[in-house]
């Protein structure tokens, strides 16, 4: 696993309510399901309060033979992310 950052998890994955983001995340979020699976999520400082909200979603979409799957709590940690300030050589991938 690279250390790069981390962007919002609203970067990639839809959600009805939100809109996309590409913030970088400053949270990783794990959730953990009534059936005991786990999944991560990471979020921007914005959508940290949202943070059940979208793994209820993310779960919706994820159960896949789990319908009794629901999800049971979720634990935050704040990523410890040094934003780069000034980057040598690398080039920002977004125009
Ligand atoms: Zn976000």
């Amino acid at each position: 696993m690279s250390r790069s950052n981390k962007i919002c998890s609203l970067a990639q994955a839809r959600f009805r309510n939100y809109a996309r983001c590409h913030e970088p995340a400053e949270y990783r979020v794990r959730a953990t399901l009534s059936t005991g699976r786990e999944f991560l999520i990471y979020l921007c400082q914005s959508h940290m309060s949202h943070a059940w909200a979208l793994a209820e979603a993310l779960l919706e979409r994820r159960i896949d033979g789990d319908p009794d799957a629901r999800l049971e709590c979720i634990s935050f940690h704040q990523l410890k992310q040094a934003r780069p300030a000034a980057p040598k050589s690398v080039a920002s991938r977004a125009a």
